[in-house]
């Protein structure tokens, strides 16, 4: 059958999570990522130049990733320690997300020489309100990605440039991206041997690109060229920040934060809610917001921290008075993220989804998630799951 072998089984299956990570590593560049109207991003394979080797299907997270690291709970993964931590510079904790912490590593990481450059997702570039994705080897590149985009980033899409780039590379990327570089370090290592630290963001979900247009509707900004596009910003009333939007004329406009929030559920990409690694258990370091410790008005980062190596840089950050940190128990941070809750809703919608007929993502647990009690109604979540599926079908 045309197409089978690609990654248009996965689309098929509805499980594409939009990270880019087939696109980047497709041999002949056949792949490219479009969006939709709904606002959904999604691969499009060119079938002229498509040579069927099964690449891109190989290395795909959204439908598979067979993990071989055993741990003792997959939803939390490996800790070798844990703090709350803020960039020092007050100028840009103010600008960042939580407490600017990824900055703060990264400006120290490129400074010290422990990396040359880092792949960021920007936004409002270009007269543009959509994630960009860069390989940034400056300071002020790295600072122009502060920000959450709660949105789906092709940012894998980046390891078809950084190919024969001999450089030392971090990469911020959410656990689906993670995902995918896990992949391909299984099929291609080479792809990956340049990337030296993997820093890695909570992620609840992302929210379909039309949220964004939508929440500039609501602003009443929908007939007007947008320079600038917030979710979270400090500036009016500070943590956690409210939608930011600025016209071109240099108009602005604050929403309050429960504008945003009112939307998310209906613009809830269906494969999010099939997704457990709400911690970022791939990454070197997994790093959110501070729920469960304290909620400061600047901001404040929760930090896990998975593996040693990066330990050492983290510590010299903070001993070259970059980043400010403490210690906190790991068990505020797991529980202020509300992972018990978290692990009940994955394996609803995942036995939902397969009650519809549909195969879950395949992610080697530890237990068979797809089985929720018999006493459990999931009609609820079959409902969400066909409403996603009506937005994800009128693209096909
Ligand atoms: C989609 C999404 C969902 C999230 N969900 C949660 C959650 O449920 N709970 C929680 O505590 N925290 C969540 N976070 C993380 C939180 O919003 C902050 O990103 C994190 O605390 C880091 O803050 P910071 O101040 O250290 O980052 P900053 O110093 O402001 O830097 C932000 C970095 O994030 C990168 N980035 C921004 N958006 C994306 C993206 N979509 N994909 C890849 N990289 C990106 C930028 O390149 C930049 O380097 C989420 C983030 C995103 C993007
Ligand atoms: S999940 Fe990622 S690799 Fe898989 S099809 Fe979607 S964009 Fe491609
Ligand atoms: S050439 Fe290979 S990697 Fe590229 S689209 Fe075709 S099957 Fe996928
Ligand atoms: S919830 Fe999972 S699939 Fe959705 S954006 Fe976050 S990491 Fe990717």
């Amino acid at each position: 059958m045309k197409n089978m072998g690609t990654v248009y089984e996965v689309l098929n299956k509805h499980l594409c999570t939009s990270c880019g990570t087939c696109a980047g590593v497709c041999p002949v560049d056949a792949i490219k990522m479009i969006e939709s109207p709904p606002g959904i991003l999604r691969p499009h394979i060119n079938d002229a130049v498509c040579n069927h080797c099964s690449l891109c299907l190989k290395v795909c997270p959204g439908i598979r990733v067979k993990t071989d690291i055993n741990r003792f709970d997959p939803f939390v993964g490996g800790i070798s320690a844990s703090y709350a931590g803020q960039i020092a510079d007050s100028g840009l904790l103010a600008t960042s997300q939580s407490g600017g912490i990824v900055t703060g590593l990264l400006l120290h990481a490129l400074e010290s020489g422990y990396i040359d450059a880092a792949v960021v997702t920007s936004q409002n570039i270009n007269g543009s309100v959509r994630p960009m994705v860069k390989l940034a080897d400056k300071p002020e590149e790295i600072i122009s990605a502060q920000q959450s985009k709660y949105c789906p980033v092709p940012l894998n899409t980046f390891l078809s440039s950084s190919r024969g780039f001999n450089k030392r590379i971090a990469v911020v990327g959410l656990p689906c991206h993670m995902h995918g570089l896990y992949n391909v370090g299984k099929e291609l290592p080479g792809f990956v041997k340049n990337i030296v630290m993997r820093i890695g963001l909570f992620c609840d979900r992302t929210l379909t690109y039309g949220a964004i247009d939508s929440l500039i509707r609501s602003a009443g900004f929908q007939n007007r060229k947008i320079a600038e596009f917030r979710y979270r910003s400090k500036k009016w009333r500070g943590w956690p920040g409210d939608v930011y939007i600025k016209d071109e004329a240099g108009e602005e406009i604050f929403l309050p934060r429960e504008a945003r929030l009112a939307i998310k559920e209906n613009f809830t990409p269906l494969r999010c809610r099939l997704c457990y690694d709400k911690l970022n258990t791939f990454a070197d370091i997994s790093v959110g917001d501070s729920y469960g410790i304290a909620e400061p008005k600047q901001g404040l980062s929760s930090i896990i921290v998975r593996n040693e190596n990066i330990h050492k840089v983290i510590l010299d950050g903070a001993k070259s008075g970059k980043t400010n940190l403490r210690d906190v128990d790991p068990f505020r941070i797991v529980t202020g993220q509300g992972m018990g809750e978290r692990k009940k809703q994955f394996s609803f919608f995942a036995s939902a989804w397969e009650r519809m007929g549909y195969m879950a993502p395949e992610y080697s647990l530890k237990y068979d998630y797809t089985k929720a009690p018999d006493s459990i109604d999931l009609s609820a979540y079959e409902k969400i799951l066909k409403n996603a599926l009506t937005i994800e079908e009128s693209i096909r």
